[in-house]
C-alpha cells in the first residue's frame, strides 16, 4: 500500500516516520531525490538522494519519477523503480511529498491513502524552524510562509494528524495504517477464492498488488 503523508517542514514528518519504520515491520519510506544543499547530519541516500540539477533533468527525460515537483527552489522526486520494487515485495511505502507532489500520486493512485499532519499551532511551528537551525532566517521565513499556505490544503486528505504529542500521533498514523489493511475493497479475493474464502464470481478484480503494480509502472 502506498502512503501519502504532507505537512510542511518543521511539522515532524521524519519523526514520525522513523518512529512507524521501526514500530510496524513491513513499512518503509521512499527516498527521494532532491537538488536541495546536503544539511548537517544528512546522509545520502538516508534522508535524499543528493544530485545535481543536471542529473536531476536527466531522470525527469527518462520518466524515472513518479513525480516530481520545486519546492521552496529545488527538485524533489519520487523514484519510479524503487516504488515497483517495493510494492513488489508486498512492502507499504511511505512517501513523504508537499502538496503538489500529493495531489499528482491522488490523481494517479486512487488507492494510495493521504495523511496530512498540522503542528499544534502556528507558533509551534515557527519556533520549531527557527529551533533547527539548519537553515538561514530568510529560508525559516519563506518556509514559515508556505507552510501557512501549504496548511491550508489539508481538507484534501483522507486523514489529519495534528502532531501536538509526538506519541499520540504515532498512534493515530499506525492506526490509520492496520484500518486501512482491513478494508473490504483491499483484500486479494484471488487469495480468498483460492482459499476457499469467497465464490470465484465475487473477484471481479486483480489483486491489490497487481492493480497498484500496473499504475506505478
Ligand atoms: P525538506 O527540504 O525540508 O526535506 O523538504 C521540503 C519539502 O519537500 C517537504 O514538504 C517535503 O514533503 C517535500 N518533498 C520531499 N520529497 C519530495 C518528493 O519526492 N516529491 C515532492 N513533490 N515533494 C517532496
Amino acid at each position: 500500500m502506498l502512503f501519502i503523508l504532507s505537512g510542511s517542514s518543521g511539522v515532524g514528518k521524519s519523526t514520525l516516520c522513523k518512529r512507524i519504520m521501526t514500530s510496524i515491520p513491513d513499512v518503509q519510506l521512499s527516498v527521494s531525490y532532491t537538488t536541495r544543499p546536503i544539511r548537517d547530519g544528512e546522509t545520502h541516500g538516508i534522508e535524499y538522494w543528493f544530485v545535481d540539477q543536471s542529473e536531476f533533468r536527466r531522470m525527469i527525460e527518462q520518466d524515472a519519477f513518479l513525480e516530481w515537483a520545486e519546492v521552496y527552489e529545488n527538485f524533489y522526486g519520487t523514484p519510479r523503480q524503487e516504488l515497483v520494487t517495493r510494492i513488489d515485495q508486498g512492502i507499504d511505502v511511505i512517501l513523504d511529498v508537499d502538496v503538489q507532489g500529493a495531489r499528482n500520486v491522488m490523481k494517479n493512485m486512487p488507492d494510495a491513502v493521504s495523511v496530512f499532519l498540522l503542528p499544534p499551532s502556528l507558533e509551534v511551528l515557527k519556533a520549531r524552524l527557527e529551533s533547527r537551525g539548519t537553515d538561514k532566517s530568510d529560508v525559516v521565513d519563506r518556509r514559515f510562509q508556505k507552510a501557512q499556505a501549504e496548511m491550508a490544503h489539508y481538507v484534501e486528505y483522507d486523514y489529519t494528524i495534528r502532531n501536538g504529542c509526538l506519541d499520540q500521533a504515532i498512534k493515530e498514523f499506525e492506526s490509520i495504517i492496520v484500518a486501512e489493511h482491513v478494508r473490504t475493497k483491499r483484500l486479494d479475493h484471488a487469495w480468498m477464492s483460492r482459499h476457499g474464502l469467497a465464490r470465484q464470481e465475487s473477484n471481479p478484480v486483480s489483486s491489490r498488488t497487481e492493480r497498484e503494480r500496473n499504475v506505478i509502472s
